[in-house]
């Protein structure tokens, strides 16, 4: 009783800083929760070395506002990324007042959101790709983009002028890419608005561009240059069209590598289409590769499902190398002797393995035997696969003989010719670097079956395959 007596006054000291705890903690709960609260954090990156991101984050009654902003150890950068960044805020802001009155009527909270994402190009050099989102009065939000190349070796900002090699004519000879790949995207063509995309791309540093290896991309707000509901636009140009506008130095700096010229195919040019069937052979394939490549020549391989599933790599490497990739079935089964299902098998199967080992689809079908029906037509249309056959046969299965098989070629080789030959015997290995010899040599150029089919299509070029 004594002790207990003795502790009161102690008791009541804490009770007391208990309480003053709670009410001083209480106000400053009331205080954040009501008032504007504002936290600023900064992550530093691993990933990506010299930069670093900052968090802004802020509540009030009328709106949240939530921003991952880069930061660099670079000052003239860092107020550049500042300076779009405070645009976009102070205009939601100025929207966010104009709506006060709605947005408190209707219960809605406005909202700014703005995110970078951030691709590495070059050791210290990336693409940061700004993009703010924001809603203001619960009718259409609108998105803006602006994507900045730093170079953190030089502390710069890579604008349109170090991307390019510029003068008058190469600046009208970029815009004429650039309407020309919107033509090219029937989708997007119709939504954009021709006179505006004119006067967005009309003075050229104002360009809003990034690039990766592959392509170079022009970006463009919401409701710049096509309707709301397309949201913001990108237009990419692949690199192959822009690789010779590009400034020399910026080429170094990303080391960047010129890109394969796409066959720009002549309407009479002597064209013919190689076609390699039953593998890929461990064996043989890489072989035929090899003398291919020798002489820059690309083919089209019709694989078996079963083969591709033993021999994925091969299959990729054959996709790598540029050469087309085709569906020969599953097993070689004669399609004529199946039902409709058992053929859809034969060749999605075939479709499966190829997908799984490349990542890509075969771009058309050569039955085995040549052998098709009513059957197969239909169902190699609904799986969107045309059929092939071949207008000259190298009967390279038959005579087992380098000779040979080149005679059976050069006797019936034609323009627009697809040849039959076969990626699992070595005497087409051994044939191949004669036979392309003797080829080029009477002026004929290879391209891939699609190639074929398209010229063919367009320039009325054949009969390059019996149906
Ligand atoms: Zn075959």
């Amino acid at each position: 009783m004594k002790r207990r007596r003795k502790l009161s006054p102690i008791k009541k000291w804490l009770s007391i800083i208990l309480i003053f705890s709670v009410i001083i903690l209480g106000i400053h709960h009331l205080f954040t929760r009501n008032s504007k609260a504002m936290e600023e954090s900064v992550i530093s990156s691993e990933i990506y070395p010299g930069l670093n991101l900052k968090t802004i984050k802020q509540e009030t009654d009328l709106y949240t506002l939530f921003i991952n902003q880069p930061v660099t150890e670079n000052k003239n950068i860092d107020e550049e990324i500042n300076e779009w960044i405070m645009e976009e805020k102070e205009d939601f802001k100025s929207r966010v007042k104009e709506s006060k009155k709605v947005l408190k009527e209707n219960e809605f909270t406005a909202h700014l959101n703005i995110q970078t994402k951030t691709k590495k190009l070059a050791d210290k050099i990336y693409t940061l790709e700004l993009e703010s989102y924001q809603i203001s009065s619960g009718a259409n939000g609108s998105t803006k983009i602006k994507p900045i190349i730093v170079d953190l070796n030089t502390d710069n900002i890579l604008g349109p002028s170090d991307i390019f090699s510029f003068d008058e004519n190469l600046i009208s000879e970029i815009k004429e890419i650039v309407y020309r790949q919107v033509e090219k995207n029937s989708e997007l063509n119709s939504y954009i608005f021709e006179d505006l995309l004119k006067e967005s791309l009309y003075n050229y540093e104002g360009w809003k561009i990034s690039v990766n290896p592959e392509s170079l991309i022009f970006s463009f707000d919401q409701y710049e240059v096509a309707a709301a509901n397309v949201g913001v636009v990108t237009i990419e140009i692949p690199m192959d069209q822009i690789y010779s506008y590009l400034n020399p130095t910026f080429i170094k700096k990303l080391n960047l590598e010129e890109p394969e010229k796409q066959t720009e195919l002549k309407s009479d040019g002597k064209y013919i289409a190689l076609t390699f069937d039953d593998g890929p052979h461990p064996k043989v394939t890489p072989r035929i590769l090899k003398t291919l490549e020798e002489h820059n020549v690309k083919a089209t391989f019709y694989m078996l499902g079963n083969q591709v599933e033993y021999y994925p790599s091969l299959a990729k490497q054959v996709l790598d190398e540029g050469h087309e990739l085709g569906n020969h079935t599953k097993s070689h089964k004669n399609l004529t002797h199946l039902g409709a299902s058992q053929v859809k098998e034969e060749i999605q199967s075939s479709s499966d393995n190829i997908q799984n080992a490349t990542t890509s689809l075969p771009k058309s079908l050569r039955p085995p035997y040549g052998a098709f029906n009513n059957t197969v037509k239909e169902v190699s249309n609904e799986l969107d696969l045309p059929i092939i056959m071949w207008s000259v046969d190298s009967l390279d299965w038959k005579s087992r003989n380098v000779s040979a098989i080149n005679r059976e070629v050069m006797s019936t080789v034609h323009p627009g010719a697809i040849v039959l030959l076969h990626d699992i015997h070595s005497t087409t290995a051994d044939a191949l670097p004669s036979l392309l010899k003797n080829l080029e040599n009477e002026g004929y150029e290879f391209i891939t079956v699609s190639q074929l089919i398209e010229l063919g299509e367009l320039e009325g070029i054949g009969p390059h395959h019996r149906i």
